[in-house]
């Protein structure tokens, strides 16, 4: 388990991680909104702990723009922000916890460990790609502001190709999320799958596209 600490005052963030480490975590500490970045492109993380007022911009900013990317990341937001106002913020912005400093340490590490039990912790979220808005709670998808009916199974699909948008999902993996094991279906039943989810998108003017790569899957991506 690897948690990623957002934190820009040394102290405090070497403390938080000492602790993740003592509680059986690798950590990983970034300063900056710019260093985050970086982090969670290089490497697969189990959850964030996220301060809002860093040097070089709002931890929120970051936060809103992960889930708006699909990431469902397990984020507690660590503030001295403590407001009701900022609460509503941080946890509409798709944060699973928020705690206000000062804190005890046993607690962040206990919260932590509560965010993992979670699977996929984010939901309420807003899944965007291009014109295409893909809303999780209701599973209703748009395109450029209009509704689109899509039939169950392209649904599925399209939720998944957005939550990892960018990346190439194997083609196993979507199976395997769209089909149980006692759901009959074709040898094609994915090319044909993909093949109208192409076309609903298509005829819709969705400015997303779905990529083939050969013998591994597909990838989803914004037309530039
Ligand atoms: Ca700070």
């Amino acid at each position: 388990m690897r948690v990623l600490v957002v934190e820009d005052e040394p102290a405090l963030a070497a403390m938080l991680r000492a602790a993740l480490e003592q509680g059986g975590f690798a950590t990983d500490g970034a300063a900056t909104v710019a260093a985050a970045r970086d982090f969670l492109q290089a490497a697969d993380y189990d959850a964030a702990i996220l301060d809002l007022g860093l040097p070089d911009g709002d931890g929120l900013a970051l936060l809103e723009q992960l889930r708006r990317a699909g990431n469902s990341l397990p984020v507690l937001i660590l503030t001295a922000r403590d407001a009701p106002a900022d609460r509503v913020r941080g946890l509409d912005g798709g944060a699973d916890d928020y705690v206000v400093k000062p804190f005890h340490l046993a607690e962040i590490l206990s919260r932590v460990r509560a965010l993992l039990r979670r699977p996929n912790a984010a939901l309420g979220v807003r899944l965007e790609a291009g014109n295409v808005v893909f809303d999780t709670p209701t599973r209703t998808v748009s395109v450029a502001g209009a509704s689109l009916a899509l039939p169950l199974r392209e649904t599925m699909l399209l939720e998944m190709l957005l939550r990892r948008q960018g990346r190439v999902v194997a083609r196993e993996a979507l199976e395997s999320g769209m089909y149980g094991f006692d759901t009959p279906t074709g040898p094609n039943a994915m090319e044909v799958a993909v093949h109208r989810l192409r076309r609903h998108l298509q005829d819709a003017g969705a400015t997303v596209r779905i990529q083939t790569v050969r013998g591994v899957g597909y990838m989803l991506t914004a037309e530039p």
